[in-house]
């Protein structure tokens, strides 16, 4: 009998692949192991095993694999099950999901390799003076990496030498593969056993009474192991002795100190466990009966409770149940209210219970949550994480909450899979038999639709913890503020008026501004003209601080102009405002007070975010204006005004969501004021202060505004009546574009008939160069998702057989939000 495994490999193939294995390989390998394979011409990969059978493949010869990589599974049953689902629900490849769910390191990279050819014929003679330095070294060493050769010959291409070689038949180039996951080994110090009695140590203090820096190190030394018994790193003992490591160095040449090594996880916790009781108020017992109640029956709930009424107190309490049991925990987060707050408050009730999976954290950082993870065994963890934490390999998962569950954030937009973590999660919950909890203050349509239709449990928290009350909200009409000429900049009075108050009260401010940069854009006067992107359809936006104007797609930035570049007028203006001009307006306004502000622009790099944000908890900032980062769960406590610069163009977005959006926006920012005891206030600025959701975010009618919107999809077809299907087309070629999308289009038509609307072009329908045009499909409640994807894929599997549209590529998002 032939032995063979399918493989699934880190690449946008619809398949596994077969290879063949022998007997004892078959006896050794299991699902979920990794092996090296050869693919292509001369690739190799690192893939993942899905099955182990006997059946050979039928329209190709199975190849054997080059390397078994694992001993044990790196991954489980239940994340294959899941992969597969993934790649199914969301129209995309395993191999897609494999690229996605694991860290990188583990996805083995290849690369080239120099060696001799075992029976090469050498004739040094005929060889020319590089050639011999290259067959010289592997006659040395069995092999060299194409780096090396470049170190060897001291130049940067060398592959015509190894050509050269090559064609002589003296070297081959292989490929192979190497690990990439480097453990963490820290330094540590100790005394040289020579010098461990009381006398030698007198003595050898002695003996340094010259070197200063030396006897420091020492003294240093001695105290810290006085004060406890951990080991003593080199760090912390340079960092205190005030000293380079040359210093501890020479320490060590004397035989004075010895060095040794102690691999480390790097996400480790030492501090305190300093809450040890959750005593619940009579709201948040009654919302928690709720929620064991519904998961008696069903598998979801949803809890909807306003800001700061304690929803993280019941997460809390319900995730100490689940470890309690014997099992994993999965709390979920928007990858933007993952702060160090939350993390703090986790870790003061679980110590180090909790792992935290970040996507900032290198990847060293998530093979070790990876590896925790899946070795838990008896001490399970809870893990708190963004989106991408789903892909973890749970052994024993008991609880995923989702917080934020309204967060468009949970979906992947780019590259596949397009996954949606929110509604993965109760998949993946399923496959354990766990609970889901989902939360938010303003949940999403579709899963308060749920819950009023009996599919998901449901608990409410209508008050705020400590009977602060919810904040006041007032509307203020720009227009007419505009019209009586009492509005400073884009400051009315009133708003003006409150800041003053608040800055006299000693407490902070934030103000929202759903917009980067300056100001969107820079017009003409004359001519009506405006810097457009040569690579996309968009104008240029200004930015002051760099005093540039800047494509906000692609990155193409130009000097500010100052005159307009079509008809050479110096009468040019910028139109439309964001958070630099606010800041900037502020900063004049206020020039005795600390302006801060919070965007995309000012929050670079890995800890970018953490520090405005811990700058403003430790009144470092009076005002803090920002985009929709601000929203984000965020627990202030000197906060008790908080502004809506200017709420219409959350309102006037081309969105089926934009009312949905703006609601939840808005009463997510002025859930930032007053946490405490005060009641905080939030000025709204408009121009159309009737509209209805500024009159529901100011009355907090969530059930008014679900009531409203939910008639509009409805009426309009959209979720949670209709599911939909987003299809993008892009190419550099335009009318190639079009073409194809009438194409796919009109195939569609047949079979889904009105349900198919476009092609249509996006609101920005070029980006670097590539034309884009959507198609969408509406799927009715009572049509078989399943099939519908299968009619779809055979339409895509047609259109990628003309060659004609070869240089389009379609993108398939399943539940676009
Ligand atoms: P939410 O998650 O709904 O926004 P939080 O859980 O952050 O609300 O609670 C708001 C504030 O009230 C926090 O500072 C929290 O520490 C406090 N709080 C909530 N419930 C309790 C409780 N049972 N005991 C003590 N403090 C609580
Ligand atoms: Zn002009
Ligand atoms: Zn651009």
């Amino acid at each position: 009998m032939s032995h063979f495994v399918d493989i699934i490999l880190p690449l946008p193939l619809d398949n596994r692949f077969t290879y063949s294995i022998s007997k004892d390989e078959a006896n050794f390998l299991q699902a979920g192991m990794r092996v090296a394979v050869p693919f292509g011409k001369s690739k190799v990969y690192t893939g993942i095993i899905a099955e182990v059978h006997n059946r050979a493949p039928e329209v190709y010869e199975a190849k054997p694999i080059s390397q078994i990589l694992d001993e044990i599974p790196l991954v489980t049953a239940q994340q294959l099950k899941f992969w597969s689902w993934i790649a199914s629900y969301y129209m995309c490849t395993e191999g897609e999901v494999m690229r996605a769910a694991l860290p990188g390191a583990f996805i083995l990279e290849s690369e080239s390799i120099v060696q001799l050819q075992k029976e090469a014929e050498i004739i040094e003679s005929e060889l020319k003076d590089d050639e011999f330095l290259v067959v010289e070294a592997l006659q040395n060493q069995s092999s060299l990496k194409i780096k090396e050769v470049e170190a060897l010959l001291d130049r940067k291409s060398v592959l015509p030498v190894l050509n050269r070689l090559m064609a002589k038949d003296i070297v081959i180039l292989s490929q192979e593969i190497y690990e990439q996951y480097k453990p963490k080994r820290v330094k540590y110090i100790k005394l040289h056993e020579n010098h461990e009695s009381e006398d030698a140590m007198h003595q050898l203090l002695d003996e340094l009474s010259r070197a200063h820096k030396q006897r420091e190190v020492v003294l240093n030394y001695f105290s810290l192991k006085a004060k406890n018994t951990k080991p003593i790193s080199a760090k912390e003992l340079q960092k205190l002795a005030g000293v380079t490591s040359s210093t501890l160095k020479s320490l060590v040449k004397k035989n004075i100190f010895k060095e040794y090594y102690i691999t480390e996880d790097r996400v480790s916790f030492d501090g305190e466990i300093t809450r040890k009781h959750i005593e619940f108020n009579e709201y948040q017992l009654k919302a928690f009966g709720q929620i064991k109640a519904s998961f008696e029956e069903k598998t979801v709930c949803l809890l909807h409770g306003v800001t700061s009424s304690g929803k993280t107190e019941i997460y809390l309490k319900l995730i100490e149940e689940v470890l309690n049991e014997g099992k994993q925990a999965l709390y979920l987060l928007p990858e933007i209210a993952l702060t160090t707050q939350l993390i703090n408050r986790l870790q003061a009730y679980f110590g180090d219970k909790v792992l935290v999976f970040h996507s900032k954290y290198s990847m060293n950082e998530r093979v070790e949550v990876y590896q925790n993870v899946l070795n838990a065994g008896d001490d399970p963890k809870v893990v708190i994480g963004a989106r991408s934490a789903i892909f973890l390999p749970f052994q024993k998962l008991g609880l995923i909450i989702v917080d934020e569950e309204h967060e468009a954030t949970f979906k992947q937009y780019d590259p596949a899979p397009r996954y949606h973590a929110r509604d993965a999660a109760v998949v993946l919950a399923n496959f354990f038999e766990a609970k889901t909890l989902m939360g938010s203050a303003t949940p999403s349509l579709e899963s308060y639709f749920n819950a009023a239709h009996n599919k998901y449990g449901f608990a409410e928290l209508s008050r705020r913890f400590g009977n602060v009350l919810m904040p006041e909200i007032e509307i203020v009409d720009i227009k007419e503020k505009h019209r009586k000429k009492r509005m400073t900049g884009h400051f009315s009075d009133r708003l003006l008026k409150e800041i003053e108050e608040s800055l006299a009260e000693g407490e902070q401010i934030i103000l929202f501004q759903n917009r980067r940069g300056f100001s969107p854009i820079l017009e003409c006067n004359t001519c009506g003209h405006s810097p457009q992107c040569p690579n996309c359809d968009v104008s240029l936006t200004y930015h002051s601080h760099s005093n540039q104007l800047r494509c906000h797609y692609c990155g193409y930035h130009i000097a500010m102009q100052q005159r307009c570049m079509a008809c050479h007028s110096d009468d040019i203006s910028t139109k439309g405002f964001g958070t630099e001009q606010i800041e900037t307006e502020l900063k004049a306004l206020f020039p005795k007070h600390k302006i801060g502000r919070m965007d995309q622009d000012t929050t670079r790099g890995k800890h970018g975010y953490e520090k405005i944000i811990t700058a403003f908890e430790d009144l470092e900032i009076d005002i803090l204006v920002g985009t929709q980062m601000l929203t984000k769960g965020l627990d202030f406590r000197n906060v008790n005004l908080v502004g809506v610069m200017n709420a219409d163009n959350l309102l006037n977005f081309p969105d089926f969501r934009a009312h949905e959006r703006s609601f939840q926006l808005m009463l997510q920012v002025a859930g930032r004021a007053g946490r405490t005891k005060k009641r905080g206030k939030v000025l709204i600025q408009s121009y159309n202060p009737h509209h209805q959701i500024i009159q529901q975010v100011s009355t907090n009618d969530y059930a008014g505004m679900y009531k409203e919107q939910l008639q509009e999809r409805y009426n309009y077809k959209y979720p949670p009546y209709f599911r939909l299907v987003r299809l993008s087309l892009k190419s550099r070629d335009f009318s190639k574009t079009n073409e194809a999308a009438d194409w796919i289009a009109k195939a569609m038509q047949n079979v889904f008939k009105q349900h198919v609307l476009g092609p249509e072009f996006p609101p920005v329908a070029r980006i670097r160069n590539e034309y884009y045009k959507n198609i969408m499909l509406k799927i009715p409640q009572n049509q078989s998702l399943g099939k519908t994807k299968s009619v779809l894929k055979k339409i895509l599997i047609s259109f990628n057989a003309i060659s004609a549209y070869r240089s389009v590529r379609v993108i398939v998002n399943v539940d676009p939000v």
